[in-house]
Parts: structure tokens; sequence; C-alpha cells
């Protein structure tokens, strides 16, 4: 393939990767754009392998295979709660690339002289950085995502003082780096001193922020591939990751504001973010209803919101839920989905569920759309939520996740909680919304309980 003919291709592909980000942005047009994605790909890889300064073919191809079996595997394999964790472990490789495209580079960088020279350095020193952080970062996002360390901020003394020394240090070795002309003590050292520094943003994030840490790894994600493009002097890759580095930057942003939280505050590590869980707190007694009872409920209803959460995924419920929500429509009662835009695991997580489930996209609303209508609401069906209905976010300035709106459910007339204990949700702390007056829990599976609403009804 001539070195044009992979241009042009390139050109092709980064358009309609930018069509597929642009399908994405909407459920109705997601798979057009998820088509789009793959045909982008599928042409870059196919320049990439035939491109002139391409050698190796044969190594390519037994990388690809061995590559793509194992992510076969996988992606048929992961369940859709285990989704974020994957995307975690797969933000995890980008930045290892980088952080080995770089040395690469470092090692093997051809014939260079003076400012040349001195702007590989710069980008193999900020490449490894970014990588290193990424690598990092993400793993310690896949074991707190997959409960292996605990969700809660790791507070040594000194932190902020700690992140900003580890900045300040490897911004002085980069200087000594291109200074020497490519000293492997200062890479080497500033590549132990980034991986510490994404290790340590990432532990001292609590629970409560890691939706925007999952999209904020997915941003340096992006970074670190474009930095490995400027090393490989490969066009195509600095476009596309600088599309996945800004739309996660926009993506953070966004979430930031739907929890309101500060952006620089999530990603310094919870700045200022000093709060005391009172584990003794009384919060009184909780009453318990049964499936029998909840579907006589429904049934008197005339109107009805379900607010899911990650217990409706961990279950699997969105099928009976649908289910209910039909039997419910045709008996003439008004149901819709009120949807939080941290719910569950990973943004946009029960929409992708409900629209498996064949919920009509017009009766699914945005919590902004839906919060003002609890009040005049007969029922409300929480289903595996917490942390996203939980009142002592607006009501108790020391709760951990003081300050975020959530679904102000508790203002219908009558609640329903469907989870198997009395636990805590992500965040971990206790939820007021299960003693009030006007709450009963339904305790179980939620799929369980689900079904045996459906059949009284
Ligand atoms: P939560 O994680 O707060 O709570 C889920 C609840 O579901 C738990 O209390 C659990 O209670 C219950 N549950 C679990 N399994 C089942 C089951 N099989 N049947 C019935 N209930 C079940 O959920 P929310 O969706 O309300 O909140 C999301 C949280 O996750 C927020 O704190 C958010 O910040 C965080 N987060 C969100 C991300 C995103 O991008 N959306 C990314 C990372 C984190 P029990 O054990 O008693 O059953």
């Amino acid at each position: 393939m001539s070195a044009g003919l992979v241009q042009a291709a390139y050109i092709v592909a980064a358009v309609l990767f930018i069509m597929s980000l642009a399908g994405l942005s909407k459920q109705e047009s997601a798979r057009n754009g998820n088509y789009y994605g793959i045909a982008g790909m599928t042409i870059a890889l196919i320049a990439t392998i035939f491109s002139p300064d391409a050698s190796g073919l044969g190594w390519v191809i037994v990388a690809m295979v061995i590559g793509g079996s194992i992510g076969i595997h996988y992606a048929k394999k992961v369940e859709m709660t285990e989704m974020p964790e994957l995307v975690a472990i797969l933000h995890s490789f980008v930045g290892l690339a980088a952080v080995l495209v770089g040395y690469n580079s470092y090692l093997d960088h051809g014939v260079m002289t003076d400012a040349m020279l001195n702007i590989h350095l710069v980008e193999v020193f900020l490449g490894v950085f970014i990588g290193a952080v990424t690598f990092t970062g993400s793993i310690v996002a896949f074991c707190k995502l997959r409960g292996v360390i605990s969700s809660s901020p790791l507070n040594i003394p000194h932190k902020h003082k700690l992140n900003l020394a580890a900045i300040v240090v490897s911004t002085l070795l980069m200087f000594y780096f291109v200074g020497a002309e490519g000293s492997f003590f200062a890479i080497f050292l500033m590549t132990l001193i980034a991986f510490a520094f994404g290790y340590h943003l990432v532990a001292s994030i609590g629970g409560a922020d890691m939706p925007v840490v999952v999209s904020m790894l997915n941003s340096y994600s992006g970074w670190a591939a474009a930095a490995a493009g400027f090393m490989l002097a490969n066009d195509l890759l600095i476009v596309t990751g600088a599309l996945v580095g800004s739309s996660g930057a926009i993506l953070s942003y966004i979430m930031c504001k739907a929890m309101n939280r500060s952006f620089i505050s999530v990603i310094a590590g919870g700045f200022g973010q000093e709060v005391v869980i009172d584990e003794n707190a009384d919060y009184g007694e909780h009453r318990e209803t049964s499936a029998e009872e909840v579907a006589e409920m429904l049934k008197n209803s005339r109107s009805v919101i379900i607010t899911p959460g990650y217990g409706m995924a961990v279950a699997q419920a969105q099928y009976p839920v649908y289910e209910i929500t039909s039997k419910l429509r045709e008996m003439g009662v008004e149901v819709r989905f009120g949807i939080h835009p941290v719910a569950g695991r990973l943004p946009g997580h029960m929409n992708v569920l409900l629209a498996e489930a064949k919920v009509p996209y017009d009766i699914v609303l945005e919590m902004d759309e839906i919060n003002d209508d609890f009040p005049e609401t007969d029922t409300v069906l929480v289903i595996g939520a917490n942390d996203t209905v939980n009142p002592a976010a607006l009501e108790d300035p020391n709760s951990p996740i003081a300050g975020m709106p959530v679904l102000e459910v508790w203002n219908a007339q009558n609640v329903i909680v469907f989870k198997r204990s009395m636990n805590t949700g992500y965040a971990g702390v206790q939820n007021p919304l299960f003693f009030k007056e006007n709450t009963q829990m339904l305790f179980g599976d939620a799929k369980g309980s689900v079904d045996a609403i459906s059949k009284h009804l």
C-alpha cells in the first residue's frame, strides 16, 4: 500500500470515528455508532499493517490472533455488571502500551539531531509519564470496582503535598533527561514515580467519586495513545487518542456536574473531603412487605415510577421489570422510569439494560426530568438502587455523598425498596430512606421479587 493511500485511509478512519462518537451520543443511533467505529478500526488496522513503514507482518498477525482470541473470549464471558471492570483493565493496557512504546522509541530513535532530538525526548518522557499513571491508576480502579480493595479513600498524611512533589520531581527529571540527551536514570526514576503517583491518585478517591475516575482514566488512556502516536509519528493514533482523551474529559466534566462535585477536587483525590461516617447513628425501625402486598398496591396506583440501580443489573431483573411495566400499562397505570446519571457502575448502565429488555425510550426519563414529579406519584419502586436515592446527600452535610443530587423518591406516597439486606450501597453509607414512614422493604433477589409481583398482577 502506498504512503498516500495509507494517509487517505487514515482520514476516512478518523471521520468514521467522529461519526461513531456522534452516533453513540443517543440511544436510537448508538447501534450505528458502533458500526461506524468497527468500520473505522478495520480500515485503520488494514492501512497500518500494510503501510510501507510496517515490517514483520508475521509477528503482527501472531500478536493479533493471540490478543484477539483473548479479547473475544473475555468480551463474550463478561457480565454486564462487570463491564466497568473490563473497561478499567483495558485502560491499563493502553497505559502499559504507551510506556512500552516510549521505552522502545527511547532505545531506538534512529538518527536525530538537536531540536528534533529534544522534541522526541520530551514526547517520550511525557508519553511514558501519562502511560505509567494510567497503568497503575486503572489497575487500582479495576481492583476497587471488583471489590478486591476497599472503595473507601486511602488517606495518607500530606497526600496532596506528595502528589505535588511527584509532579515537580518528574518535571525536573524531564529537564535533566532532555539536557543529558536521554539519561536512562531520569526516565527510569520518573517511571517509578509515575507508577506510584497513578496508584495513589486513584486509591485516594472515595467510592462515591468512582464514576468520575472511570471516565477520567478513559480520558488519560486517550492522551496516552495520542502520546504514543507522536512517538510513532502516526497521525491516526494522534487523532484517535485526542478524540478519546477529549470525550473522556467531557464525560468526566458532565458526571462531576451531575454529582455536584468539583472536577479539580475529584482528580486531586477528594481534596478537602474530610467526612466522618457515624456508624452508631440510630435510624429507627424499618418495615417489610411482601410481593403480594406490593402487587395490590401497584394495582391501586395511578402513577408509578421505577428507579433502578446497580442491584437490578446484578439480578438481571430488567426483563421481569419490563413484564410488570407492560401489565400495569395495560391496566391503565402510568409507569415511568427515573434514571440517575451515576446509577449502576458505568455511565448509561441502566439505559442499556432497559433498552435490552425493550422498555420504550419515551418512558425512561433522566433525573432532572422526573425529580419534580415524585410528590404526585402514588408508588415508587426502588429496584436495587441505594446511593442514588439516599436523602442523606441532601440532608446530611457530613455524608460522603453530601451535595450529590439524588432521585427524591421519598416525596412519593409509597416507596418500595427491593434489595437483599440492610447493607449499604457502593459509597458505603447507610440510607435513611429505608427507615422513613412511607418506605417498605421487599427483601430478596430483585429478579425473584419482581417475578413474584408479576405473578400476583
Ligand atoms: P448502589 O451501588 O448504591 O446500591 C446497589 C444496591 O443493590 C445495594 O444496596 C444492594 O443491596 C442491592 N443489590 C445488589 N444485588 C442485588 C440483587 N441481586 N437483588 C436486589 N438488590 C441487590 O447502587 P446505585 O445504582 O444506587 O448507585 C451507584 C453507585 O455506584 C453510586 O455510589 C455511584 O457513585 C457508584 N458508581 C457509579 C458508576 C457509574 O458510572 N454509574 C461507576 C462506579 C461507581 P443488598 O446487598 O442489600 O442487596
